[in-house]
């Protein structure tokens, strides 16, 4: 099922909560709302949920408009980070209860049901667990068991609040995954919202950046990680050099280095900062050229596949921090105290009315 939403706003009382929300959820996408607290992911959700009014704007299903079609019969499924599970029922009867509290006609025959709760059991991993109770499982095998209830009644859509947040780091990390590897079966359209980058940029197909009740930006992981468009998803989403200069004839001028700015042809004399991921920077031993900046290295360490370089510029008070792969960081042979040159090999600039 595909989602449209347009031009939707939500005001609580005098506060708006949502401004002007254009997207569109593919059909069996996997999307990820993800935003600091208060940016509006959840009111967002709530409206696609049909749990919360539209005020303007509108939201559509495969086209159809949501206001037209009763909730009941929305085929969505929810989870929720606090949903409880039924704590007087079993594992069992959870994901049995959308389906036993259907209407007599639709309802399939307790023989079908005992087959489909084990199916999602089975997929859930949790075989072996149908007569337990709620108090009897982890927070990670509880929100599993979330999941096969909303998914016993085969939804069209499934939409997740913070489904992991209750959990420890290891414990998300294993069930992200595992969600991930459960949509590639499924492909039901997903939407979840999170707080953690590092989940949306793990998990999703496309990001849905949302601050102070607007869409910042929507991309695939790699787009909105390499290519921001704005500084409040540069430092949202990871680290970032900023560089303070002056435009000057599309350079960034900042004093001991020139650095190309060629969108600011026309902005002459402005102050402006240059954003730099620590990968974009490419690190020389030698000097190249007059525009690198020099830096002394102070640190180094690394994490996993990658080398993570703190430097302290020569011509200003500031660090800078690279990322280099395990074999650039072999070429270059570099050594604590050692001064390097570096360069941005992509960098975005941004004047005040940017922000
Ligand atoms: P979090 O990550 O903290 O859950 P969020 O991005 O999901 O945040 P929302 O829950 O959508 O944010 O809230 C967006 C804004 O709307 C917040 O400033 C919140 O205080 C406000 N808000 C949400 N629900 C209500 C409500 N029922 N009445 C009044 N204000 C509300």
């Amino acid at each position: 099922m595909s989602i449209e939403i347009r031009e939707v706003t939500k005001h609580y009382g005098s506060f708006q909560a949502l401004k002007n929300i254009n997207l569109t959820i593919g059909k069996g996408e996997l999307v990820a709302l993800l935003g600091p607290s208060g940016s509006g992911k959840t009111t967002l959700l709530r409206m696609i949920a049909g749990l919360e009014s539209i005020e303007e704007g509108s939201i559509a299903f495969d086209g159809k408009d949501l206001s037209t079609v009763h909730v009941n019969q929305r085929d969505v499924g929810f989870v929720f980070q606090h949903y409880a599970l039924f704590k007087h029922m079993t594992v069992f009867d959870n994901v049995a209860f959308g389906l036993n509290v259907r209407k007599k006609s639709l309802r399939p025959s307790k023989k079908d049901i005992e087959q489909k709760v084990h199916e999602l059991l089975e997929l859930v991993k949790l075989s072996g667990f149908a007569h337990r109770y709620p108090s009897q499982l982890s927070g990670g095998q509880r929100q599993r068991v979330a999941l096969a209830r909303a998914l016993a009644v085969e939804p069209k859509m499934l939409l997740l609040d913070e489904p992991f947040g209750a959990l420890d780091a290891k414990v998300r990390k294993e069930l992200r995954r595992w969600l991930r590897k459960l949509h590639n079966e499924m492909h039901i359209t997903s939407v979840f919202v999170t707080h953690d980058q590092e989940e949306a940029l793990d998990v999703a197909d496309r990001i849905v950046i949302m601050n102070k009740g607007k869409i910042e930006q929507i991309g695939t992981p790699s787009e909105v990680y390499d290519k921001p468009v704005s500084p409040f998803v540069y430092d949202f989403l990871g680290n970032v050099n900023l560089f303070h200069g002056r435009l000057q004839q599309g350079k960034l001028n900042l004093g001991s280095a020139q650095l190309d700015a060629p969108d600011y042809l026309d902005k002459d004399g402005a102050d402006a900062v240059g954003y730099v991921r620590p990968h974009h920077l490419k690190v020389e031993r030698i000097r190249q050229n007059k525009d690198e900046i020099a830096a002394k290295i102070t640190f180094m360490h690394s994490v996993g596949p990658t080398w993570h370089i703190e430097m302290r510029r020569e011509d200003i008070e500031a660090y800078v921090e690279v990322e280099l792969s395990k074999e650039e960081f072999g070429q270059l042979d570099l050594k604590v105290g050692e001064i390097v040159y570096v360069s941005p090999k992509e960098m975005k600039v941004f004047i005040p009315e940017d922000f």
